[in-house]
Parts: structure tokens; sequence; C-alpha cells
């Protein structure tokens, strides 16, 4: 979504537009995310200008497809992100006496040019809306490093085999006492 800088007015309008995702999804094939998204991103957003500043307020949502990290499982988590994003025109450069930045000017983006591309602002809502590493649940209780069974699906045998370690070594202490 390329909108140009005249459309966006002080009057707040919004619009709806859908972003795909193929690009996205490329960039998470190296990175370090097991997602990858299923749906084009929707994005309702309400764009307005105030001196220098656009401002992008909007609400985006698509579908994901993680790998659980636990139990390697696919499962599907709905984004549903809401964001808010202002870029300044960014200052043609001068020589010399360019004052020094403050850490509120470092935080806000800047643009150039006629036209503002969205995509990029879109596609990096987007990945903040996903969690750090893939679960399909808090609580997913992952494979059993012993026998590779989903403990989520099905409980296997090796604890009731086995029993505790640490019980284990309390039980041959004792033993070797008694002799
Ligand atoms: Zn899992
Ligand atoms: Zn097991």
């Amino acid at each position: 979504m390329i909108l140009p800088v005249e459309d966006i007015t002080e009057e707040p309008q919004s619009c709806d537009f859908s972003d795909p995702v193929e690009d996205l999804n490329r960039r998470l094939e190296k990175g370090p995310h097991d997602f990858r998204f299923l749906r084009p991103i929707d994005v309702h957003l309400q764009h307005h200008r105030s001196d220098d500043c656009l401002f992008f307020v909007g609400r985006l949502r698509t579908l994901a497809e993680g790998e659980c990290a636990r139990c390697t499982e696919r499962f599907q988590l709905p984004v549903d992100q809401d964001f808010a994003i202002a870029l300044r025109r960014a200052e043609p450069e001068e020589e010399g006496d360019r004052p020094e930045l403050s850490a509120d000017d470092l935080a806000v983006a800047t643009y150039e040019g006629d036209e503002v591309d969205l995509a990029p602002l879109v596609e990096e809502q987007t990945l903040v809306g996903l969690p750090t590493r893939a679960l399909c649940s808090e609580d997913c209780r992952g494979l059993c490093p012993g026998c590779g069974v989903n403990r989520n699906l099905d409980s296997c045998r090796c604890k009731a085999e086995e029993g505790d370690p640490r019980l284990a070594v309390l039980r041959s202490l004792k033993v070797g006492r008694a002799h």
C-alpha cells in the first residue's frame, strides 16, 4: 500500500487494505521465527498529518501458522495487533551544524519524497504481534525425550518404568548400606 503524502491531510481519514504476505514469509524462512502467515494482512488504518509529521493509527489482522518449539505440532495463531506509527519528514542533511539528536528524535522514523510505502511498516508491526517463541500453548508438555511421544496427546510409560531418577539414587544408596 503506497499513499501519496498529499493525500494525508490534517483531517483524519481512514482506509482499509490488504497486504500480501509472500515477501514476509520469505523473510521468515531465513529468520529466527518458526512462523509463516496463511492469509493476507488486513489493515484498518487512520491517518492524519500535523506539521512535518504523519500519523498512522490502525489495527491489523492475519492468521499465522507456527511450529511448536516443544512438541513440533503445527498450530494456528490469529494475529490481531493495534499499532501507532509516526513518520517525520527527513530533513535534508546540512554539513557542519547538525543538531544533536535526542532520544525522542531517534524513536521517530522518517519519510522522504512524496509517497509513503506502508508495506514495510505493516510488516514490522505484524512481526511485533508474534510471540518470540512458537508454542502451541503455554503449558504444552512437549515430546518425551525418552520415547518421543507427544505428551499432550498420550501418556508414555518411560516414567513408570524408570521411576524418578532422584528416587532411584536413594534406593541404590539404601541397598548399598544394607550390605
Ligand atoms: Zn506444543
Ligand atoms: Zn516416554
